[in-house]
């Protein structure tokens, strides 16, 4: 167990040991902080994953999730949602955020899916493909990141060994000194992904994004973190609680 103050080193390095060391006590006080396994909470096919990703951006889950039902009722399938009139598509994904900006762009995302796929509307091949190249399938549409790639493999019922990070997750590692401040979301998924152990099964993966954003949710606060009821403040440089010298 570590249990001195955490000296930041960066990984790729022959000296990022200790690094990968924070990062599975880490780990394991957050699984056992908040109860790992974590269920999975879709099992949404791969296509449908990417659509609902695509509405989730800067939205509350509840308000993507009625988006979503929204549009899958009067539109029962993507190619139906591919050549509706733009203006119903925004107003069936009106509940999230940007709905004007979003319903082209996913009528754009769908159209070019279509060509490629020639008419199959199914990304259920991506689990046959080493996740390397079904992320960077994904993150060759318009829109698709290294966290909505990772979201569409690992939360989908393909249940790919993908490591998404949100906001909650990033603003906690910085803060343990795991990752470097200036490096951005977009960036820190593959320094982050890279410190887990090669032989974590998905469900560990999982596991891990989870318990980092739970802990930014519920503890490590964007404003004023409770550290005073954290159970990392011996490891956290950024603790505001005092440890003994
Ligand atoms: S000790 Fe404070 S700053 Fe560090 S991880 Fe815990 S809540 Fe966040």
């Amino acid at each position: 167990m570590i249990s001195t103050v955490h000296q930041p080193q960066l990984p790729g390095l022959p000296s990022d040991r200790p690094l990968q060391q924070l990062v599975l006590e880490v780990h394991d006080r957050l699984c056992a902080e908040y109860g790992c396994p974590i269920p999975y909470f879709h099992t949404l096919d791969p296509l449908s994953e990417l659509v609902s990703a695509l509405l989730s951006h800067r939205t509350k889950n509840k308000d993507s999730h009625k988006a979503f039902q929204q549009l899958v009722v009067p539109f029962p399938t993507w190619e139906a949602v591919r050549d509706a009139p733009t203006e119903q598509v925004q107003g069936a994904i009106a509940p999230c955020t940007w709905a004007e900006s979003k319903a082209p762009r996913l009528q754009q995302v769908l159209r070019l899916i279509g060509e490629r796929l020639n008419g199959e509307w199914s990304l259920d091949f991506l689990g046959e493909m080493p996740v390397a190249e079904a992320r960077a399938w994904l993150e060759s549409l318009p829109g698709v990141g290294p966290k909505t790639s990772a979201a569409v493999l690992a939360f989908s019922r393909l249940r790919g060994r993908a490591l998404p990070v949100d906001s909650h997750h990033h603003r906690v590692a910085v803060r343990l000194g795991i990752l470097p401040a200036k490096v951005d979301v977009g960036p820190a998924h593959q320094i982050l992904e890279a410190l887990l152990p090669a032989e974590w099964t998905a469900q560990q993966v999982y596991d891990h994004h989870k318990v980092l954003m739970l802990h930014g949710q519920k503890c490590c606060f964007y404003r004023n973190p409770a550290c005073d009821r954290c159970p990392l403040t011996d490891l956290c440089p950024s603790s505001r609680v005092p440890q003994p010298q």
